[in-house]
């Protein structure tokens, strides 16, 4: 076994962890108005590909492009309204940038997001339109996360962290609720795994209603800071690679307090795909109309590349966002989809 297996399935899994436990149908009562729908789809067999229905969850197709906007409105709805006259700052190589200023700006709450070196031009126009301050730092994340809690604490305003925070944790759970009720007979959920607030929210709630539900993190060969860490059995730095899931670049923080321990007790499974794998996944999903950006394909890159064995039942994959740059994707195009 290469990887790490979940510790204590016995006990709950937020147990000894700082702060309430999330309760994410308490979340999606809060936030279903910022949500659009975004029912299963059925994806069908490549050749020599999948064993075993397989459905995907396209956040692609979720406002603002990503899931994230789950955590983000879950964060916000659960602040008091002096907190949110104050503001909110955030940083972001993109996603949680794009939710935290779109939730912020129907709330009416100002909000600074500062980007680190290398976002894709996409992600920094969406988060513009959205009428956020920009802050643009020449530095990698950790450094820009070092002055966006300065910003915070300077200006009196809240810090939004991408993953670490039990409200945040508690807003991707939102996704194991809706995925249940849409396929109860659900056997394993498939996701990407960076800083663990997705890993960790699905799973804790799947635990909590569907026990018997294999859960699979998957993590970028370029990006796996968080399996490292586990490994490790501490939270670990390393430098950034390049990576066409750039979604997932970035650390899990020195001061990891929730999604460390989390991942570590709800994540059954981990697997790590390569470079040339979330490429053809993303060529294949463009294939079939599915415009999936690097770090919302790597599941569908486990399972078409044969790293996850079969289960014994409907497995749902979630396509985690699709902020990807046209011309990306196109130069994605090279050789046929159905090869390499
Ligand atoms: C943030 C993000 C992830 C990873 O989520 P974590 O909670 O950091 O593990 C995966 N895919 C996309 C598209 C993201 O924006």
């Amino acid at each position: 076994m290469p990887h790490p297996p979940r510790l204590s399935p016995s006990s709950h899994p937020w147990n000894g962890l700082p702060g309430p436990r999330p309760d994410p149908v308490a979340a999606l009562q809060r936030i279903g108005s910022f949500l659009h729908p975004t029912p299963l789809e059925e994806v069908p067999d490549w050749p020599g590909g999948i064993s075993g229905p397989v459905r995907v969850k396209p956040e692609w197709r979720q406002v603002t492009g990503s899931f994230k906007v789950r955590g983000a409105a879950s964060f916000l709805t659960s602040l008091s309204k002096a907190e949110r006259r104050r503001g909110v700052v955030a940083c972001s190589s993109g996603n949680h940038g794009l939710a935290v200023a779109h939730v912020a700006a129907r709330m009416g709450t100002p909000a600074t997001i500062v980007l680190p070196e290398g976002v894709d031009p996409v992600k920094v126009e969406g988060i513009r339109k959205a009428g956020a301050r920009l802050v643009a730092l020449e530095t990698g994340y950790d450094d820009a996360e070092a002055h966006a809690l300065e910003m915070a604490r300077d200006e009196g305003a809240v810090f939004v962290s991408p993953f670490d925070d039990p409200a945040v944790i508690e807003g991707q759970g939102t996704l194991a609720l809706e995925i249940l009720e849409e396929c109860p007979e659900v056997a394993r959920v498939v996701l990407p795994l960076s800083g663990g607030g997705l890993a960790g929210g699905v799973g804790l709630a799947l635990r909590d209603l569907a026990p018997g539900v294999e859960v699979v993190a998957v993590s970028a060969a370029r990006a796996r800071v968080m399996l490292d860490s586990l490994e490790a059995g501490r939270p670990m730095e390393r430098p950034e690679e390049p990576t066409l899931a750039g979604a997932l670049s970035g650390g899990i923080g020195r001061d990891n307090r929730w999604t460390f321990p989390l991942v570590a007790r709800v994540v059954d499974r981990h697997a790590v795909v390569e470079e040339v794998e979330i490429a053809r996944a993303m060529r294949r999903l463009h294939a079939l109309g599915m415009r999936v950006e690097g770090g919302g394909a790597v599941g569908m890159a486990a399972l078409w590349s044969g790293r996850l064995p079969p289960v014994g039942g409907p497995t749902v994959v979630i396509l985690s966002g699709g902020n990807v740059s046209p011309r990306l994707l196109e130069e994605l195009q090279g050789p046929p989809a159905g090869s390499g």
